[in-house]
């Protein structure tokens, strides 16, 4: 909450009763001063009750029993942003220590929250004063050491008492960590790692003061919780607390990525809000457009479902329940078997037949699909290996290759190891390339195919026309074979501009002597179309679907 809608909310009932309620949920005797006038402007319950009630008086009188501030007074001198202030106060009659932390008050004062940390514990008589000690202890427990504000478990109960204080308001918790943290560490060391934790915290300090509806989870996380009315309120707060971070004195940026959590029960307990709030932080790492994101409840789903998946994948492999299925290829001239392209079918034993859309997407974000893709090219050079042996004459096997192996991977050495493994010439595997993967980074891709293409196997564009780069990639990559995208045949021939469209693109690719293979042929309408063009294969349902290993092998 910013300090104007406090003094908005502050004319109404409800306003009054959640400014009381933030301002107690502290345990400790606090008060807040105008640093100018001296002027108390607002106390805490806990400080009504060792002082009385001081509003308006001036702090010199209150805190030091003095008639005028001295000329080293801690209002004066306090540089930063934190002060000690040590003294002796009258109702307890015990030496005592305050804690000043600057804050800009709403009407652009400048004021100071003080709050009493500590007194002398060795005079402890009445059970009043005991419970001060606690609290104090409490205190101390409640604070993160490193940047002075809530930390975690403090959060949990300052932001509960909040919601538990006001039925009818909206509520909302924010989570943001900060990107790349660990590099700040990393290139800079950790103490001006710890500098950017408390700058932060300042920062926060300085947005929301004493409200203590913040706090800091661990290492670069931090949460706060706040009302609104309209969700475009949280979003420009948001940018307000990220300008504010990014406005740094630090010779390197810092950017932020938050995660919002809008409260509907407000029973759920606070931690499982700050899962929430962080499981949307993780949705938006990588994407650098977004600085945050909602939690939804399809996205929990979600997260669950890959969790999940995650906790199967190792064990499941290693059982052997991922099975590579083939997809026969077929030569329009002749409808003669040409190749068969290996798909992965996870055979779950609880959960059946897992297509690889569920997976695939999952396995190239975690890295697993390179573990994945080599399984499965080391099942189809074992196939075709035992045709061989069989005495079947083999036919070329194409295997996908992952966007993700391009960036992590020794595809040489992986496939050279395989065909070398089981003495299969590498003329027999065709890599299956999607078109996308064109677009990250050509120069490498090319680098790579080029080897690839020399040490003798055959490469094929998937999905070519899905894109918008297809007529220039055909162009500038070396390539034996493009396989036209199911939806781009699909789309582009129900009319007739578009099958001028197909028609020109399969003749561009036959003049660059590029084989061309049509995917997802469905339909005799389908297949008429491609045999009227200069379309060598199709793979599709119309012919066959992908199948088990024994089924394939009483086709050949
Ligand atoms: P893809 O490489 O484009 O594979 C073609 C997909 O189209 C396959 O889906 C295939 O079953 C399906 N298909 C074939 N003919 C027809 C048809 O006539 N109509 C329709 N509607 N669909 C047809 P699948 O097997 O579900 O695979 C989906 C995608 O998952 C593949 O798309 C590929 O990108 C990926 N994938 C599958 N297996 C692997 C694998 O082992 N490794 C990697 N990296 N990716 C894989
Ligand atoms: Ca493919
Ligand atoms: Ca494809």
């Amino acid at each position: 909450m910013r300090f104007m809608d406090i003094k908005e909310e502050l004319n109404t009932e409800s306003g009054m009763r959640v400014i009381d309620s933030l301002l107690n949920v502290g345990l400790l005797p606090s008060l807040l001063i105008d640093k100018d006038s001296h002027e108390i402007l607002y106390q805490n319950k806990k400080a009504v009750e060792l002082l009385g009630n001081v509003s308006g008086k001036l702090c010199h009188h209150v805190i030091c029993a003095k008639e005028e501030p001295c000329d080293n007074c801690v209002l004066k001198t306090m540089t930063g942003n934190v002060a000690i202030h040590d003294g002796y106060l009258e109702p307890l009659g015990k030496n005592v220590r305050w804690m000043f932390s600057e804050i800009s008050w709403f009407d652009g004062r400048n004021a100071v929250f003080a709050k009493l940390v500590e007194l002398d514990k060795n005079n402890v008589t009445t059970e009043a004063k005991q419970k001060y000690f606690q609290d104090m202890d409490q205190d101390r427990r409640d604070t993160d050491s490193l940047t002075h504000i809530p930390n975690r478990q403090k959060f949990y109960r300052n932001a509960e008492a909040i919601l538990q204080s006001d039925a009818e308001g909206s509520y909302a918790v924010v989570i943001f960590d900060i990107d790349r943290f660990k590099s700040i560490n990393d290139l800079h060391g950790m103490t001006r790692g710890d500098d950017v934790l408390v700058y932060i915290a300042r920062v926060l300090k300085d947005s929301f003061g004493f409200e203590e509806n913040f706090g800091r989870m661990h290492s670069d996380l931090f949460a706060y919780i706040i009302r609104y009315e309209k969700k475009g309120e949280i979003i420009r707060q948001i940018e307000k607390l990220r300008k504010k971070i990014s406005q740094n004195a630090f010779d390197f940026d810092i950017n932020t990525s938050f995660g919002i959590y809008l409260v509907e029960d407000k029973q759920v307990p606070v931690n499982l809000m700050c899962d929430r709030a962080m499981m949307a932080v993780k949705t938006i790492k990588g994407d650098v457009l977004k600085f945050c994101a909602f939690f939804d409840e399809q996205y929990r789903a979600d997260m669950l479902k890959a969790s999940e998946i995650e906790r199967d994948m190792q064990e499941s492999l290693a059982r052997g329940d991922f099975k590579m299925y083939l997809q026969p290829k077929y030569r329009l001239s002749d409808n003669k078997m040409v190749g068969a392209e290996a798909l992965c079918r996870w055979i779950h034993p609880r959960k059946g037949i897992i297509p690889p859309m569920d997976f695939i997407p999952l396995f190239e974000k975690n890295g697993f699909i390179l573990k994945l893709d080599e399984y499965m090219w080391e099942e189809a050079c074992k196939t075709i290996k035992d045709w061989i042996n069989r005495g079947i004459e083999p036919i070329p096997v194409s295997v996908n290759i992952s966007r993700y192996h391009i960036k992590h991977n020794d595809l040489e050495g992986v496939l050279t190891r395989l065909i070398n493994k089981y003495g299969i010439s590498s003329s027999m595997l065709t890599l299956e390339l999607t078109e996308s993967l064109f677009l990250d980074n050509p120069e490498e891709l090319n680098r790579i195919m080029i080897g690839l293409q020399k040490l003798g196997f055959k490469l094929e564009v998937d999905d070519f026309g899905a894109g918008f780069s297809s007529l220039n990639l055909i162009r500038n990559i070396t390539v034996d074979t493009i396989k036209i995208d199911k939806d781009f045949l699909d789309n582009e021939i129900a009319t007739e501009k578009g099958k001028i469209v197909v028609n020109h693109t399969i003749d561009m690719a036959k003049d660059l002597r590029l084989q061309v293979i049509a995917e997802g042929v469905e339909t005799k309408e389908h297949v008429d179309f491609l045999k009227s063009s200069r379309c060598d294969v199709a793979q599709g349902y119309y012919f066959a679907k992908p199948m088990p290993l024994d089924e394939f092998n009483k086709l050949l």
